[in-house]
């Protein structure tokens, strides 16, 4: 899962950053409207916490620019305190969810995995396929009880999979989903991790669909 976060107040979008990597995402950050606009615009993110109060372009009319090109990922809007305006018009605008500013780290987290959720059409905090969990909370994967022992690559790759068990993913698309913007991309290392993922699951798990990608095999 890929979370794009536009603030443009460099302590928090750090606290930001590393708080939404430390449970298993990867992050990009933005520091003001126009180049969090373009980002999000351009980039296949799973989800986006956006500050209303930017620079070059106020976060308000940012959401408005996705919304009218169609972006319907899921947006968490960050609000000063004592403003109910902005909230209504971020919500007007076609936010998802929003957070008062100061706010707990763990409440963030817990609604930008909610919205993470809720987007790909899962309304429990465990995802089940078959033999396999995911718990969003804890980001553990386990198969029949049994912790699984993942590298952070290994957990982004079948956390993706899980959000979207049925659907053929292709190697570009594990790739975007996998790694931050400024990371060197080889969609070839997917490939790797695909294979370390196939020797710690169940055989038939993840089917390879050829030349489109890879599937979670729901029927398990
Ligand atoms: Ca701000």
């Amino acid at each position: 899962m890929r979370i794009l976060v536009v603030e443009d107040e460099p302590t928090l979008a750090t606290q930001l950053a590393e708080g939404i990597q430390s449970v298993g995402y990867v992050v990009d950050v933005a520091h003001n409207g126009v180049d969090g606009h373009f980002m999000g615009e351009s980039e296949p993110y799973d989800a986006i916490v956006l500050d209303i109060g930017l620079p070059q372009m106020d976060g308000i009319t940012v959401l408005k620019k996705w919304r009218a090109a169609g972006r319907t990922l899921p947006v968490l809007i960050l609000t000063a305190r004592d403003t109910w305006r902005e909230k209504v018009a971020g919500i007007d605008a076609g936010a998802d969810d929003y957070l008062t500013k100061p706010f707990h780290m763990e409440e963030l987290l817990a609604r930008l995995r909610a919205l993470i959720r809720r987007a790909g059409g899962h309304a429990s905090t465990e995802l089940v396929c078959g033999p396999l969990t995911l718990d969003t909370r804890s980001s553990r994967a386990s198969v029949d009880g049994t912790a699984l022992t993942l590298t952070s690559h290994e957990y982004r790759v079948l956390a993706y999979l899980m959000h979207h068990p049925g659907e053929i993913v292709s190697r570009a698309e594990l790739t975007e989903h996998i790694y931050a913007q400024d990371f060197d991309r080889d969609s070839n290392t997917v490939e790797v991790f695909i294979a370390r993922l196939r020797k710690k699951l169940p055989p038939g798990l993840i089917e390879t669909v050829r030349g489109l990608g890879y599937r979670l095999n729901k029927a398990q």
